[in-house]
């Protein structure tokens, strides 16, 4: 295997099981490795570190193991049945009630640069690092070896892998093939995904718990599910005895599968209505009292993909929260939500802080929420955690 061996001192981070290699730390590579292949971290006076995956860029290895042993098959195959041993114990998969989960959050399972997310008999697996690209044939066996429910594993990389680097990852099934009806259920509901088209993999299981609580406080109310998506928030609000469901996406793509899922769990409900429109002209459009919501849920795409995007994405932040406290009725709840890595808890925090004082209104907050058991963070790697939610009360 080959060498990597540190510069004096900068051997600490991994000693605290922090999962990553910066380029800034490595004194000598012995040999040339290529993109994703396996090498073997020391530290200066050549003590074993970590082994992990090498990649070209400033983190230049993502550590999977911080014991000296053979990263085999089975190696993989222990991984992945640790990821799944901890979902049923937290009851998470139950093929009537819930066959929705994430299986593997990356550095949360200690298996960074991996995701994947399992919708009934399908496991859909998705890379970020070249060395998990070419693990993929032997992390699809494990996974429908170790995961009784799992017959199909699809592959989805092209848009997740480092553009730069030197492989032409093609999306497709590695085991099993496209399931004719598929019936995703998170909670005891259904919802059609699609992960051949679909953002992500498809769904965003992450929102699982946070559409729960929504559910908790939807009856008798309006609801506006802004950036609704597969209408996630929506169908739990109805099922919360929402009064008036209103769903709101700019993509015409998202409406019709909102709908979908809509008419899946509750065929013909007069309640639901949904809109094809941008978020703020939307809410720019609310001009009698009754046009007005008791509750509404903010869940936008990720306004800042990198950390010089940041300054712009906090603002829109603001804006979007300032717009919401602005057209809630007296009274009404708000769920706000930033899935942003680089913006901080404490910066989300700030932003939607801003924008109550900017709407002069009395807001107190109800919850801080964040993402669920099956999107664990790694305790030696903070950054894990990305997604942020606030509930406020606004009076
Ligand atoms: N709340 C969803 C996930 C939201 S993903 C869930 O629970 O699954 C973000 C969504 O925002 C995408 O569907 C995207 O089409 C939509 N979107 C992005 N920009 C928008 C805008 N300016 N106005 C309305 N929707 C927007």
């Amino acid at each position: 295997m080959i060498i990597i061996q540190l510069k004096p001192k900068k051997e600490e981070s991994l000693k605290r099981f922090h999962p990553w290699v910066f380029s800034g730390a490595i004194q000598k590579i012995e040999g040339k490795p290529a993109e994703g292949d396996l090498v073997e971290v020391l530290d200066n006076q050549r003590n074993f570190l970590a082994i992990g995956h090498y990649q070209i860029g400033s983190i230049a290895v993502r550590v999977v193991s911080f014991d000296k042993l053979d990263v085999d098959d089975s190696f993989w195959s222990r991984k992945i049945q640790l990821a799944y041993a901890m979902r049923v114990s937290l009851g998470l998969v139950d093929p009537k009630k819930n066959n929705t989960y994430r299986l593997v959050h990356g550095e949360g399972d200690s298996l960074p640069g991996l995701i994947v997310d399992v919708y009934d008999e399908t496991a859909v697996m998705q890379a970020h690092s070249v060395g998990m690209h070419e693990t993929r044939e032997i992390l699809a066996k494990a996974i429908v070896e170790n995961v009784p429910q799992v017959k199909h594993v699809y592959y989805k990389s092209a848009t997740t892998l480092p553009f730069n680097a030197p492989i032409t990852p093609e999306d497709g099934y590695l085991i099993g093939e496209e399931t004719p009806s598929l019936s995703a259920i998170e909670n005891g509901l259904e919802f059609h995904v699609d992960w051949l088209r679909g953002q992500k993999t498809g769904f965003f299981v992450d929102q699982r718990e946070n559409r729960s609580l929504l559910e908790r406080y939807s009856k008798g109310k309006s609801v506006l599910n802004m950036f609704c998506y597969t209408g996630g928030f929506s169908v739990y609000a109805l099922r919360g005895g929402a009064e008036v469901v209103h769903s709101v996406d700019s993509s015409t793509k998202a409406i019709a599968l909102t709908d979908k899922n809509v008419e899946l769990n509750y065929p013909n409900d007069s309640r639901h209505k949904s809109f094809d429109e941008d978020a703020f002209k939307y809410l720019n459009n609310l001009h009698t009292f009754e046009q007005k919501y008791d509750l509404i849920i903010l869940d936008p795409p990720a306004f800042a993909k990198h950390r010089e995007a940041l300054r712009n994405a906090l603002k829109g932040y603001k804006r979007l929260n300032a717009k919401a406290f602005e057209q809630i009725k007296p009274g009404g709840i708000v769920f706000t939500f930033s899935c942003s890595q680089v913006v901080s808890k404490e910066q989300f925090r700030l932003a939607v802080f801003s924008a109550a004082a900017e709407s002069k209104r009395n807001v107190r907050i109800l919850h801080q929420l964040s993402q669920p058991a099956d999107h664990p963070i790694n305790i030696y790697h903070p950054e894990g955690e990305y997604l942020k939610g606030l509930v406020l009360w606004v009076e």
